[in-house]
């Protein structure tokens, strides 16, 4: 969690950059009656950043909810950024496959290993595996918030390329490839919640792996500083992993 409270600070930073990518937008996280979902994430919220929905705005369907304040990363647009301040200030970008770890690390005085679920194979660990989400893409400019329920998984993310309909969550999963009925489905679900979405034009539709690890690992082994296995929270946990990995340098 001090990760993540870490990165939503960084993130509310570089939220003051419009080039960024990066802005403050409510999100409605919503759980259906007898759904399991956990309130804990609560009390890792910046003061006053949070309340709970009344009864009459609540989404259709749902039981409980609670708005928040959070960054909304583009991330079409913030790592381009990110690159771009890392090049001026002389960082430099080669791009290779690294089929031996520990060879690199003889070349390297210090490798920081984020291979995500190229971990699988690099460190041999069993333990990383995929799991799968496909969303669809619908044109951009509703709604005004995000709306997440992680128990069915339902989530709706207003970019401005694009408004993201999620989603799915297959383990072990690893075509990253999108499926026509998953789609349906996905949008099925999305439709109920937000009817106005019906109106919006389908203008695309995208798949990728999440690399799941029951945990991140994050620990130094030698000149190799391993972080990776962040499932579906990379973004979520990045820069207060990669203030932990600084520190160990
Ligand atoms: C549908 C979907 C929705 C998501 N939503 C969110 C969200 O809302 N919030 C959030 O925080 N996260 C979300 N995620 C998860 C997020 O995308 C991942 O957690 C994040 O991308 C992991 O970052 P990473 O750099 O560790 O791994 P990756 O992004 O997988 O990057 C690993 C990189 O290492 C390279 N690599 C691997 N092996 C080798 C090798 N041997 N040699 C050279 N290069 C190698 C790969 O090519 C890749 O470029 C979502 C993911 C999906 C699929």
């Amino acid at each position: 969690m001090e990760w993540c409270r870490k990165s939503y600070t960084f993130f509310k930073e570089q939220s003051a950059d419009r080039a960024s990518g990066i802005r403050i937008i409510p999100l409605i996280k919503a759980a259906k009656a007898g759904a399991g979902d956990e309130d804990t994430w609560i009390q890792y919220m910046p003061a006053n950043s949070l309340r709970e929905l009344a009864g009459a705005e609540l989404p259709q369907g749902y039981a409980k909810a609670f708005e928040a304040q959070v960054p909304l990363i583009e991330t079409q647009l913030f790592l381009p950024y990110l690159q771009q301040q890392l090049v001026d200030k002389g960082v430099s970008f080669v791009q290779r496959e690294i089929t031996d770890l520990d060879g690199i690390s003889q070349e390297y005085d210090i490798v920081v290993n984020c291979t995500g679920l190229g971990a699988r194979e690099l460190c041999n660990d069993a333990t990383i595996f995929a799991v799968k989400g496909q969303v669809a893409l619908l044109e951009p400019g509703y709604p005004d918030h995000i709306f997440l329920d992680n128990q069915t998984p339902s989530y709706i993310v207003p970019r401005k390329d694009a408004t993201i309909v999620g989603g799915t969550y297959e383990e072990h999963n690893y075509d990253a490839h999108t499926v026509e009925e998953d789609l349906q489905q996905v949008l099925a679900k999305a439709y109920h919640i937000m009817p106005a979405l019906r109106e919006r034009k389908i203008i695309g539709s995208w798949a990728g792996l999440r690399p799941f690890r029951q945990s991140v690992r994050l620990e130094r082994e030698s000149n190799i500083i391993h972080n990776y296995g962040h499932g579906g929270s990379g973004f979520t946990l990045s820069f207060g992993c990669a203030e932990e990995v600084a520190s160990l340098v």
